[in-house]
């Protein structure tokens, strides 16, 4: 029915070489790496093989190019990333501390990321795909919820479906019309990609039983929890469940664990893979990519994920 599609940031990241608290004192840096949630998504999404475009702003300047090139190289149609002649593209430093928190410095609200219109090129991107994948920071952005909203009604009129990754912590539902905005996405999604609490904040209960019956009776079809390093579940409203434990690996650099699952995980189930081999997929796409340091650096073809299957141990 079309490509997948997902809509927002498209970032770099810079990220300092040695761990430490901040950016006061002159550090060594290393970047920019291709970054934003959708842009890692959506780049292993293609990756694996599935028919996959974005919806974007990105700066007139070099950060731009990294990353509609790599995106471009790795098979996603950028047809409709826009360039903003205004405003720079959006951009995030990091530093890791000792214990694993991060201290951040963001140019996003006022970068061209946040500068998302619908154009001639997004309404012919849309009409064409047949999936689209919905993340939580589409709250964050008020041209972003717009354009997902109407990309989401196109698409599912045209017989196509959605995925949700809520991407959401509790105190973020509180803001506004979050928590609203939030059941009704829920109410549309076929397919959700929780981890965490996301679960019990979708369903509002707090057992994963009970909150997987209370989705599947509210419309999802498919649920795929992510559980970090012991890896992730899957469950089909037609009865299929499955666990995979995770892959042991060294862990470098944790963004873009979920996002890289994610768009295996899609990938593979529109490419009619069984849901066992999907997560088998997204585990080994999430696990592959926190062993480099840069948000998507670790994003594995479908060949090099085979191989990271065959050669890596999992947990018990
Ligand atoms: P984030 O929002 O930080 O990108 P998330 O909470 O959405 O992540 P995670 O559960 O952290 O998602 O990671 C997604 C998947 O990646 C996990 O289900 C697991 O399969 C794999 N993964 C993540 N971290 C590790 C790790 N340290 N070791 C092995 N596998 C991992």
């Amino acid at each position: 029915l079309g490509p997948t599609v997902t809509v927002g940031e498209i970032l770099v990241e810079i990220v300092a070489k040695q761990t430490g608290t901040g950016f006061l004192e002159p550090i060594d840096l290393i970047g920019p790496f291709p970054s934003g949630a959708p842009a890692i998504f959506i780049d292993q999404c293609a990756r694996v093989g599935g028919a996959a475009a974005i919806v974007g702003t990105v700066g007139d300047d070099d950060f731009g190019v990294v990353n509609t090139e790599r995106l471009k190289r790795d098979g996603v149609d950028t047809s409709a990333i826009a360039v903003s002649p205004e405003y720079p593209t959006g951009s995030a430093f990091v530093r890791y501390r000792e214990d694993g928190s991060r201290d951040f410095v963001y140019n996003i609200a006022k970068s061209a990321a946040a500068r998302l219109e619908w154009t001639h090129e997004v309404e012919a991107l849309i009409t064409r795909c047949g999936h689209i994948h919905v993340m939580g920071t589409v709250f964050a952005s008020p041209a972003a919820w717009e354009i997902t909203e109407h990309a989401i009604a196109l698409i599912k009129a045209r017989g196509g479906t959605m995925s949700l990754d809520p991407n959401l912590r509790k105190e973020l539902l509180t803001h506004g019309q979050t928590e609203e905005k939030f059941a009704a996405l829920v109410d549309k999604a076929d397919l959700l990609l929780p981890s965490g609490e996301e679960l019990f904040l979708a369903a509002g209960v707090e057992t994963e039983n009970r909150a997987i019956e209370m989705l599947f009776n509210r419309g999802v079809k498919e649920i795929a929890i992510k559980r970090g390093k012991d890896g992730s579940s899957a469950y089909h409203r037609g009865g299929t469940h499955t666990n995979c434990p995770g892959f042991l690996v060294d862990e470098m650099d944790p963004t873009g664990a979920g996002d890289c699952f994610g768009g295996a995980y899609v990938a593979c189930r529109r490419l009619g893979m069984p849901l066992e081999k999907a997560l088998e997929f997204g585990n080994a796409a999430g696990a592959r990519n926190v062993t480099r340091l840069g948000p998507m650096e670790g994003a594995g073809t479908r060949a090099e994920l085979e191989e990271f299957i065959t050669r890596t141990a999992r947990r018990s």
